[in-house]
């Protein structure tokens, strides 16, 4: 069509989907309606005020009491680069964890900013061994920072963090978390393991539209910033002005995302009325449930259960099943979107995201409806109704 001036064009409407891929998940009325709330400007005294209500419910939700605790403009990638940024000097030794594609891109991104990189692997689907990183600590004591994925969207590893804090604590370095697909959904244990930096994303878990990354930073870490001498080579993302614009003198750096901060602002409220701990529960309790009814189809799951992430369930599409065609079935009759595999496990696997208002037992058996019936399809039958047993109780 060839735009013309004076043209009306229709509105533009997308229909209601299921979102149970990787990200975004749904999101409720309630964050959707603060979200078209009248803009006002970004000094605004009551938007002050939101922006530090918004803090101190980001503080709940990571579970601290770190000041510096702010939502960066930009999605879960913000926080990344942010993360890297401003910890790193060039020449820098640190230590990246990949266990899958975004601690891949972790390593890319660090190195961006100048850091000598040291890797400490495992294969995808299995979390990172803490006697490996153990040694790499060992044969590089001068390494100063131990960078690591909590939540691996990858291949849904949940990295068990205890062992990884302490070796990364005693050898006297900061711990930097991603924790975009844990936080709101499993426990992120930022102060009861003392995470130094630690990013996420709204649009998994907190159940928000993408374009926040919130953040926290532990005090030796913020301390460690105000020092540094060279100046951060990413001016949007440097946290030493940023940090003056979220706190007492609220300097003027960027225009804050003002309605995508009300759409936070609600999104952890609902979270605040639910209360961590449960949801955390929920969380728990709703994908060992779906784990037991996708075992029951004849699923082969991904990751050993006692690593397995309760925000996103990967399982292998049996053989000879077109997984490409089981996605694009559940999305032209049912609306569903699930992810596929990134990476080594692309056209082997599907990824579903149990993640805040959508680990949800009514969700997910329509979502084991729907896959039974695209399996059906592609020829391939599977036992619905015990699956469906399980997720009813
Ligand atoms: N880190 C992890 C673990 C992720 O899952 C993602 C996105 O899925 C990102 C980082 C990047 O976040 P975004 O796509 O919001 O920029």
């Amino acid at each position: 069509m060839k735009l013309t001036a004076g043209m009306a064009l229709p509105r533009r409407k997308t229909s209601e989907k299921l979102l149970m891929g990787p990200g975004p998940s749904n999101v409720s009325a309630r964050v959707l309606s603060a979200l078209g709330e009248p803009i006002i400007g970004h000094l605004d005294a009551d938007f002050l005020d939101i922006m530090t209500e918004t803090k101190e419910l980001l503080q709940y939700v990571f579970q601290t009491e770190n000041e510096l605790t702010l939502a960066l403009p930009g999605t879960g990638s913000a926080g990344m680069e942010a993360a890297w940024a401003n910890t790193v000097l060039p020449g820098d030794k640190v230590i990246v964890c990949v266990h899958g594609v975004f601690g891949q891109r972790m390593t890319d991104v660090a190195s961006r900013y100048g850091a000598e990189v040291i890797k400490v692997e495992s294969p995808m689907g299995k979390p990172i061994d803490p006697e490996m990183l153990a040694a790499a600590i060992k044969a590089n004591p001068d390494a100063k920072i131990v960078g690591i994925v909590h939540a691996e969207t990858s291949t849904g590893v949940l990295q068990p963090m205890d062992e990884i804090a302490k070796l990364t604590h005693d050898a006297g370095m900061f711990l930097l978390v991603d924790c975009v697909t844990s936080l709101g959904g499993v426990e992120v244990p930022v102060d009861k393991l003392a995470f130094d930096m630690t990013y996420s994303g709204t649009q998994k878990c907190l159940n928000c539209p993408p374009g926040l990354a919130p953040m926290t930073v532990s005090k030796p870490m913020a301390d460690w910033i105000r020092a540094r001498q060279i100046p951060v080579k990413n001016w949007y993302l440097d946290l030493n002005m940023i940090m003056r614009y979220w706190g007492e003198d609220r300097f003027y750096h960027h225009t804050a995302p003002i309605n995508m901060i009300y759409a936070l602002n609600e999104a952890l409220r609902i979270i605040l009325e639910e209360g961590i701990e449960k949801r955390w529960e929920r969380h728990w309790a709703n994908a060992r449930r779906f784990w037991g009814a996708l075992e029951a189809m004849g699923m082969k799951l991904v990751v050993e259960e006692k690593y397995r992430l309760p925000s996103l369930t990967t399982y292998y599409t049996p053989d000879g099943v077109n997984e490409a065609a089981v996605r694009n079935y559940l999305m032209d009759k049912y609306k569903i979107e699930i992810g596929g595999g990134l990476g080594e496990l692309k056209g082997k696997i599907h990824r579903v995201g149990l993640m805040g208002v959508n680990s949800d037992p009514a969700r997910m058996a329509l979502f084991i409806a729907a896959l039974g019936d695209a399996l059906k399809a592609q020829g391939c039958k599977c036992d619905v109704n015990a699956a469906l047993d399980i997720i009813n109780g």
